[in-house]
């Protein structure tokens, strides 16, 4: 497993104000360039903490490739010996799909960059000028396109629940940008952080956020989807910062420090319940899964279980790791049955269709 060492380069770069943007509070750095000495001495320590694993650098926030070159250069730098070297592997940066071409992508190929992440947020035009971010769909298609022939890895980030999205949409800009093929996606569901025109319009009554509930949903529904295309999906929500935690950042929207964790369940949950739905009430049901999969399958603060039980009337007697089965598999046993599921299988159209078409 690579070893990331992030640089978070907040708001460098970017000439834009998207309606939900306050990177100083996501990111919790106030928008200062690293220096040579801070690059190479924090790449130093990650080595030393990493053990033998490769190691990627990776410059978050800010629009990379709207930097000055010269920027872009005393970043990539110094990091040049060291890919040499091999004590680097490879770079990874984020950007505007409007801030891409054919130079630039050639020139970050030269540089050692191997993935490009497109901050791309939705593939609705009417989403994308709602929320501010002064780019289309089309610039997402051409940004994918010149970075798949330039030979670099590039990385989708999605936030369903902006300004004139729908969980229908959501899904359909998942579906277009699975169709370009990128090799990871990250999906954030929007949140009303402070001092953002975003604010400005919830405080207004003139934006309706994603409750918990929705934002888990939808998170489920597209995690499944991705999944099922091969496509992996590197992060859900926010990484939880001390700025991001502080009362009165974030304002409304699906924030939880563990969220990816929230969905996993969920889709355990859903899983589970179309299982055991033909038991009788009292029925003693043992569960087993991959041993890393038991904290989903249990669920937050044991949510699963006491869903299951008062939902179907179950007993859940036990859950319980077992090496033969995948991430993906789960086995409920009850009544002399031996149940599988797998968290890929279709989701059970009565339970879900519903609110992905709304
Ligand atoms: S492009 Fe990125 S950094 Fe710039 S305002 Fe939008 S979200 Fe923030």
């Amino acid at each position: 497993m690579t070893v990331t060492v992030p640089f978070f380069i907040s708001h460098l770069g970017c000439p834009h104000q998207c309606v939900f943007c306050n990177q100083m509070e996501i990111a919790g750095t106030k928008g200062q360039m690293p220096g040579q000495t801070e690059i190479l001495t924090k790449v130093a320590a990650y080595r030393r903490s990493g053990g033998c694993r490769p190691v990627q650098v990776a410059y978050f926030g800010g629009t990379f490739t709207a930097l000055p070159r010269a920027d872009q250069e005393r970043l990539l730098q110094p990091l040049q010996p060291l890919l040499v070297s091999g004590e680097v592997e490879s770079i990874r940066i984020s950007t505007r799909p409007d801030c891409v071409d054919v130079e630039t992508a050639q020139f970050l190929r030269g540089m050692g960059v191997r993935v490009v992440e497109l901050g791309i947020q939705s593939m609705a035009d009417e989403v994308l000028e709602m929320s501010g971010r002064g780019h289309a769909a089309a610039h997402v298609e051409r940004a994918a396109s010149v970075l798949r022939q330039a030979g670099l890895l590039w990385g989708a980030q999605l936030m369903p629940g902006l300004p004139g999205d729908s969980p229908a949409k959501a899904m359909a800009s998942l579906e277009r940008v699975i169709a370009l093929e990128p090799s990871c996606l990250r999906i954030y569901p929007t949140l009303v952080i402070k001092d953002t025109p975003l604010a400005s319009l919830f405080e207004q009554g003139l934006y309706e956020p994603l409750t918990m509930e929705t934002g888990i949903c939808l998170c489920m529904a597209m995690l499944h989807r991705a999944s099922q295309a091969r496509l992996p999906v590197i992060r859900m929500g926010l990484q939880p910062t001390v700025e991001l935690d502080a009362a009165g950042t974030v304002l409304a929207g699906p924030y939880h420090p563990a969220f990816r964790c929230l969905v996993e369940s969920e889709l355990c949950f859903r899983l589970l319940s179309g299982l055991v739905k033909g038991f009788g009430v009292g029925t003693p049901v043992r569960i087993a899964c991959a041993s890393g999969r038991i904290s989903n399958v249990i669920g937050h603060k044991r949510s699963n279980v006491e869903r299951l039980e008062q939902k179907h009337g179950i007993k859940v007697l036990s859950i319980q790791g077992e090496p033969a089965l995948s991430v993906f598999e789960v086995i409920v046993e009850a009544d002399g049955k031996k149940l599988r599921g797998h968290l890929l299988d279709d989701l059970d159209p009565g339970q879900f269709l519903p609110f992905i078409r709304s």
